[in-house]
């Protein structure tokens, strides 16, 4: 039986590949060092793939900053601005890391292009840009290098490329007047191109990424689909092309999937277990079936015995040659090696035996072919044995099963998420008690990350300092930032957020049922990666997280201090979460632990509360038509984790990077008293859907750009609070940044707080 990878991380067991970047950027390595690095992490990749004894082991998904960028350099889709860096002859790997990161240098200030989502996942690609008169070309030749190289080291790989359908669709067009999916014609020669010379190399296996095979297609996109592949095949008739799909089910788009004259279609049956039977009933005999089995996005260890049924029902209609096993996607997305893990204080030897990842991962891909042949069976049911144990030991390990949290979730009734009034009564009630300004200024959270408040951390993670040194430097930290708050003038003050590394970090610290890794970093974009907690178990809480830091500082004023949450949504969005029951569940689990710390703070005398929740948006499903049910439990969960306070308690909510079009119904619904988003950078754009949709409740568009260092005048902020009011009521209107501080230095800071409190003093003798 056959086996594949789609994709292998590339950061580098000890992230390597982000240290050689950083260090190429600063100068500090040639282009030479750095290429010796990536060479070295493409080896070891193909190394560790080829002793787990992989067929089809991919090349080509190595890349120094991001695959999809790889392609536009591959196919010379070079915007016209970074002209000027070719007329240069500026190195390809300086303009592909400019094209990534911006170039500011020798007199050339060029920005870079912009960068999104992967899908639904937290890894970031760079937006391929087009125009009307869009050309192609073949510009960079490193599909063919990458194979070439894994040759010389005696390795056949796969060339993985993005198939041209979904590399159009991931881009944008830069103008009006087309539609990107029409550049198909011009794009397709380049491809043609590369696969001629991948042929005279001696390629055999190619891989496709096709995720858009998982969305709605319009009539137009499944036409460009037949068209490259009906090209594609013509080319290069012997080829094993293999057409991937990922993160979903190909549902309506089935037909057109099975209908590409190519060898192999990978599916996922991961995210999508149930499309097995409807592939199976129509692919047509000759095909190829890759089942895509051992999950891609998550790091639970397979569980063989429900994969070997799947397995067991294709072969029963393809016969052992049609059928390839692989992971459900690339392995991008989950960390590099579980044996790395070795602190039994960070990962418990018990919780990690449940656990694999990109390495261990390969491996059971490898093992699953092995159970399935019946001529190698028997050798291999040590390995089966020992998996059922683990699954076993996982699904009733006491650590998991938290009864009186289960009992929680099923006790809580509709009620709970409700609060006691309407926004109408509440509102009154609350500007009773809290006397605010009309135009009230606050932050949202974060002040600037100093490095001795990093390095304080870390030394009392490492316990080189006491508690008790660690919790007056924490002090000194806060009685600096409120004096300095009330200094300047602003209404509702902050603690600061000192005593935390990362929102959800902090929290799940905190909380029963989720645990850490020390190497378990995934890449995110570029050199930046992220190390997310794992939701293994039923979530409480431990203890109280929050309210003596919050609370401290409320005693040192009279001025308002506003508490700091991170919201449900987002500690389930930024971590791994169980397989073993619905991602909604989990969320209620955190919602009632979060709840409880709303409770606490309201007992402590806290009067405002802010459940920041940013990674609401992203939760979004990749089908519209699931949006609604995803919406429904995730704004639920917000409202149960907040819904515990009396009237004149005042919620905030929080959220960045977002834009509200298509949810403002929902996000009206998650009923916060106040919600703060990000708006500067739209110049008040992002505001507009909450004027049309007469949004009723307060409102803090960000008047600053805290992603820039550059301090924004008085006049600016002030000119963007006349915009928000010509939307919205005054009375709705609260004046703040963007988002938190955290990266920022002081100085910018205290500066353009200083002004955004004076355009609200302005703003405030006008109305
Ligand atoms: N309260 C957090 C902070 O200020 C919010 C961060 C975020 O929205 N990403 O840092
Ligand atoms: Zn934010």
């Amino acid at each position: 039986m056959i086996t594949q990878i789609l994709g292998y991380p590339r950061i580098g067991a000890q992230r390597e590949l982000k240290k050689a970047c950083e260090a190429y950027w600063a100068g500090k390595i040639t282009e030479k060092e750095l290429f010796e690095v990536g060479s070295e992490v493409k080896r070891s990749n193909w190394k560790v793939q080829q002793e787990a004894g992989i067929d089809w082991i991919p090349s080509n998904d190595f890349s120094f900053y991001d695959q999809v960028l790889d392609m536009s350099l591959t196919v010379g889709a070079i915007p016209k601005r970074y002209q000027p860096l070719l007329d240069n002859r500026v190195s390809k790997t300086d303009l592909y890391f400019a094209m990534a990161r911006g170039f500011q240098q020798n007199g050339h200030d060029i920005i870079a292009m912009e960068m999104t989502k992967w899908f639904d996942t937290n890894y970031h690609y760079i937006v391929p840009e087009f125009s009307k008169d869009q050309e192609f070309h073949l510009f960079s030749s490193k599909v063919i290098d990458e194979y070439t190289e894994a040759l010389e080291k005696g390795i056949q790989t796969k060339p993985v490329l993005i198939g041209p359908v979904s590399y159009l669709l991931l881009g944008k067009e830069k103008e009006t007047g087309f539609h990107r999916i029409e550049l198909i014609s011009r794009l397709l020669p380049v491809y043609l191109n590369i696969l001629s010379v991948l042929k005279n190399i001696g390629a055999t296996d190619i891989q496709f990424d096709e995720p858009f095979l998982a969305l709605d297609l319009t009539e137009k996109e499944k036409e460009a689909f037949h068209y490259a592949y009906k090209k594609i095949a013509e080319v290069f008739p012997e080829a094993n092309i293999i057409v991937t799909s990922y993160f979903g089910a190909l549902e309506d788009n089935l037909e057109t999937a099975i209908q590409l004259p190519v060898k192999t279609l990978h599916i996922d049956l991961v995210r999508a277990p149930e499309q097995l039977d409807s592939v199976l009933d129509i692919l047509p005999s000759g095909k190829k079936l890759s089942l895509g089995i051992v999950d891609g996005r998550n790091i639970w260890k397979n569980h063989f015995d429900a994969s070997l049924q799947l397995i067991e029902k294709a072969i029963n209609v393809l016969g052992e040659d049609r059928i390839v096993i692989a992971p459900s996607c690339s392995l991008l997305h989950v960390p590099f090696d579980l044996d790395s893990e070795n602190d039994e204080d960070t990962l418990p030897v018990t919780i990690k035996n449940w656990l694999a990842f990109a390495r261990q991962k390969v491996k059971e891909v490898k093992t699953l072919a092995l159970l399935s042949d019946s001529a190698t069976k028997a050798s291999y049911l040590p390995e089966l044995e020992e998996n059922r144990a683990a699954i076993a030991h996982r699904s009733s390990s006491s650590l998991i099963h938290r009864p009186e949290v289960k009992q929680r979730v099923s006790d809580s009734t509709p009620n709970d998420a409700e609060r006691e009034h309407p926004y109408s009564i509440r509102r009154l009630k609350q500007e009773a008690l809290l006397n605010l300004p009309l135009f009230p200024t606050t932050t949202i959270g974060s002040f600037p990350q100093t490095p001795e408040v990093r390095k304080l951390r870390f030394d009392y993670k490492k316990q080189r300092i006491s508690e008790t040194r660690y919790h007056t430097a924490l002090e000194s930290e806060i009685i600096e930032a409120i004096r300095w708050q009330e200094a300047i003038g602003l209404d509702v003050l902050v603690h600061g957020e000192f005593e935390r590394n990362d929102m959800v970090e902090y929290f799940g610290e905190q909380l029963h049922g989720v645990a850490f890794t020390r190497f378990g970093w995934v890449q995110s974009y570029g050199s930046r990666g992220v190390k997310p907690p794992i939701i293994f178990g039923d979530v409480s809480r431990k203890a109280a997280m929050t309210v003596k830091w919050t609370s401290y500082a409320q005693s040192l004023t009279d001025k308002i201090v506003k508490g700091m949450l991170t919201g449900p949504v987002t500690i389930l969005q930024w971590s791994f979460v169980r397989d073993d029951q619905p991602r909604k569940t989990t969320t209620e689990q955190i919602a009632l632990a979060i709840r409880d710390e709303v409770a606490d703070l309201e007992k402590a005398g806290i009067k405002i509360i802010q459940i920041d929740e940013p990674a609401l948006r992203e939760g979004l499903p990749l089908r519209k038509r699931d949006w609604k049910v995803y919406l429904d439990w995730a704004v639920n969960a917000f409202k149960l984790s907040a819904a515990v306070v009396q009237d004149e308690t005042q919620i905030h909510t929080h959220m960045c990077y977002s834009e509200f079009n298509e949810i403002i119904e929902s996000i009206a619904a998650m009923d916060a008293d106040v919600i703060t988003i990000e708006t500067s950078r739209s110049q008040m754009e992002l505001l507009e859907v909450f004027s049309e949709f007469k949004y009723p409740n307060e409102i803090g568009p960000g008047v600053y750009d805290i992603h820039s260092p550059r301090v924004p005048s008085e006049n600016e902020m002030e000119t963007l609070l006349h915009k928000a009011v010509n939307l919205l009521s005054a009375r709705q209107i609260w004046v703040n940044p963007d988002c938190g501080l955290k990266t920022r230095k002081w100085e910018e800071t205290k500066i353009a707080l200083e002004r955004m409190v004076n355009a609200a003093k302005s703003i405030r003798k006008k109305h």
